[in-house]
């Protein structure tokens, strides 16, 4: 008992664990998509903010160096009106007024000598002054030079331009008389420092806010599209699990939700179902058969256990005549059973080697059709003959065909068709006797046999359904059979890559044609 409970508990555990795994399988795929997604979007946010970043600085630097550079313009304009034109040039005094005019706000302007002494500065707080580098670089150059420095801790942007006695002209000109003084414009980068910071704040802000927004829509999206992909898994699984414990597959009759349009996923969900549909008809098909192998094989022996019974009990009063004809029943059922054993075996075996010919690469042997045909028509007249039958057989059309297979298989085939055409032709006290007809032809590149009967026919509402195993029409049922001749039949011609038809007209007869590809 306790290890009966201790193995089912085993059982759920380990059905718990494979389901998990189902779950989590069909998940990592999402999360390993999340991933992807996320690295790929991570580094185009980046990028995308670093390119705005540097645009905006790009952008307000510029503003800032037009303003220095147009202040510094006009300032050295204004200084060049207020100098004198004979050294030492500059005037007494630089009023503030000269130059106040032109200063913006937040820009400093200040005015060296070529001592580098300070003559004005526009800002009486604070002095950036002019290292001796700078100045002698300047003294080269007629052009400004732009740099960056740090005033009372905050960095500003600087233009040095160099200051020529009036009337000079043209760089050359400009150098020979040389330098008599520095003008210098500065602007404080704190504000625009201050508004990039502020900027570069929001892009990671806003940039990280769009990050979770998008990968939460991606989970939401990915998720909604992998739900088949789960539900998939999920009955897979609860069908193996049902299965491995023997149990009835009852989830073979569900399926997994089409997901709408015909992307991937309702493709690979319609195969699913399609699959589960084909398994669901051969199960049936199966349990069908089982249930009509029982009952063909129960029918023969209840009526031999019944004879024999009675005969036990009552042997000394059946008279013996009465007690031959109960002795005979019981045989003719064991001879019944056993030929019904020997076909279940039979298409037991065809059935078992279907699934080897698959595997198979080496090709049949050749067999020659017209031959084996005519071969068994002369032991069917003969043993008609013998059976003093009046039915007839006749060859029609025979041409020579060469086919790839078993040839035993073949002639069993030809034995059906040949055993049930005398069968359904053979008189009834009120019929007359019939003719049964053979032919072999090369059509389309098959070889076509055809075996036709003047017997009982078939109606058109059986003539879907007499290759199914166990299946006899109604017609037939006062004539002997078990309903698997037909069906051994197709699965051989089945096994040799052809097909079997049947056409017939009820109460004229019927034609079976079986086409087989030729060598
Ligand atoms: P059975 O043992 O009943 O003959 P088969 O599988 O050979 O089983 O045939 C299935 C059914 O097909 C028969 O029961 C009969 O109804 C029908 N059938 C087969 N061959 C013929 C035929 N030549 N003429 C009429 N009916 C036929």
């Amino acid at each position: 008992m306790f290890s009966k409970n201790s193995a089912r508990r085993s059982g759920n555990q380990v059905q718990a664990s494979q389901s998990i795994a189902a779950r989590w399988s069909a998940r990592s795929l999402r999360v390993r998509l999340m991933f992807w997604y996320g690295g790929l979007l991570l580094p185009g946010l980046s990028c995308f903010a670093f390119l705005m970043l540097v645009l905006a600085s790009n952008a307000i630097n510029g503003n800032v160096q037009s303003a220095i550079s147009s202040v510094a313009r006009v300032a050295m304009v204004n200084l060049h009106r207020s100098l004198s034109p004979e050294p030492p040039y500059w005037p007494g005094q630089l009023t503030p007024e000269t130059l106040d005019n032109y200063t913006s706000p937040g820009i400093t302007v200040e005015v060296f000598d070529q001592d580098n002494t300070l003559l004005y500065s526009s800002d009486a707080q604070s002095s950036l002054g002019l290292d001796s580098a700078t100045h002698r670089e300047l003294a080269q150059s007629t052009e400004p030079i732009w740099y960056r420095a740090n005033v009372d801790g905050a960095q500003a942007l600087v233009e040095v331009s160099p200051i020529y006695p009036p009337g000079q002209k043209g760089a050359a000109s400009k150098l020979k008389s040389g330098m008599i003084g520095v003008l210098l414009v500065s602007k404080s980068l704190h504000d625009v420092n201050a508004t990039l910071a502020l900027l570069q704040e929001l892009l990671v802000l806003t940039g990280s806010l769009m990050l979770v927004l998008f990968l939460g829509c991606g989970w939401a999206v990915v998720g909604y599209t992998l739900r088949p992909l789960s539900d998939l898994v999920r009955m897979a699984s609860a069908i193996a699990s049902d299965a491995a414990h023997g149990k009835r597959v009852s989830h073979l009759s569900q399926r997994v939700r089409r997901p709408g349009g015909r992307d991937e996923m309702s493709q690979v969900v319609d195969a699913f179902n399609e699959m589960l549909n084909s398994i669901e008809s051969s199960t049936a098909v199966q349990r069908r058969f089982i249930a009509d192998a029982s009952h063909e094989l129960r029918a023969p022996l209840t009526t031999i256990q019944g004879n024999l019974a009675f005969l036990i009990r009552y042997v000394e009063d059946i008279p013996p005549v009465e007690r031959h004809t109960m002795l005979a029943d019981a045989h003719g059922e064991t001879l019944r059973l056993a030929s019904l054993v020997d076909e279940l075996l039979l298409l037991a075996r065809a059935d078992a080697s279907m699934g080897q010919l698959a595997n198979t690469v080496k090709p049949a042997p050749i067999v020659e059709l017209d031959r084996t045909l005519l071969s068994l028509v002369r032991q069917m007249r003969r043993r008609l003959e013998m059976e003093g039958t009046a039915v007839k057989i006749e060859i029609g059309q025979i041409e020579p065909v060469r086919v790839r297979g078993d040839e035993e298989n073949m002639r069993r085939v030809m034995v059906i068709l040949l055993e049930n055409a005398i069968k359904y032709t053979r008189p009834d006290e009120d019929r007359d006797a019939g003719k049964i007809t053979v032919a072999l032809l090369r059509e389309d590149q098959q070889a076509v046999l055809r075996v036709s009967d003047t017997g009982i026919g078939i109606e058109s509402k059986d003539l879907p359904h007499i290759f199914e195993r166990f299946y006899r029409a109604d017609l037939a049922r006062s004539r002997e059979g078990t309903g698997l001749g037909l069906a051994i039949a197709r699965t051989l011609v089945e096994q040799l890559n052809g097909t079997i038809a049947a056409e017939s007209v009820p109460g004229e007869g019927s034609t079976f044609c079986v086409s087989l590809p030729l060598v």
